[in-house]
């Protein structure tokens, strides 16, 4: 039994999916990509669970370590809690959500790709005095651009590879 994500939904054969473990809020975001998809999926034998407040707060805090929590959508923090919270392994291609696993010694099979193999650690960095910091666990999150003002300065932080 694993948690799947929202590509191995898409993409593996309908057999390989019955008796695992996916969030509800996966639905709504397989519906909105693949209304097709859905169809079939929802006919299948998967164990759709609503994420508790604890295990997102679990999941929250382990991608808060790895620095990847600001570009984490809220379906991906719904898989993340799901893994955490039932301590079974995520089948999930987003690197980010291997990263975060991995580096919090968790274990993540990925859907069709190799993985990532080494882990990074993110932090963020000031672009006006260079000042950097920590991500904390209630950074707001998007795909792209700013993930805060500097304390400093003001200037807008952005994400950078810990070295
Ligand atoms: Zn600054």
């Amino acid at each position: 039994m694993r948690v799947l994500d929202t590509a191995a939904l898409l993409h593996w054969p309908v057999s390989k999916l019955t008796g695992n473990v996916c969030a509800v809020s996966q639905q709504y975001e397989l519906e909105r990509v693949s209304p097709q998809r859905w169809m079939l999926v929802q006919a299948l034998d998967i164990d759709w669970k609503e994420v508790t407040t604890e295990w997102l707060n679990l999941a929250r805090s382990c991608a808060a370590k790895s620095g990847d929590l600001p570009r984490l959508s809220d379906v991906d923090l719904d898989v993340l809690g799901l893994s955490l919270g039932l301590q079974i392994p995520l089948v999930t291609d987003d690197y980010r959500l291997q990263n975060a696993m991995k580096f919090s010694g968790h274990t993540s099979t990925s859907v069709d790709t190799e993985g990532a193999k080494e882990v990074w650690t993110w932090v963020r960095m000031c672009t006006g005095c260079r000042h950097t910091t920590e991500v904390p666990e209630d950074v707001g999150r998007s795909k792209t651009g700013e993930v805060g003002h500097c304390e400093r300065c003001g200037s807008p932080l952005q994400l950078k590879r810990k070295r």
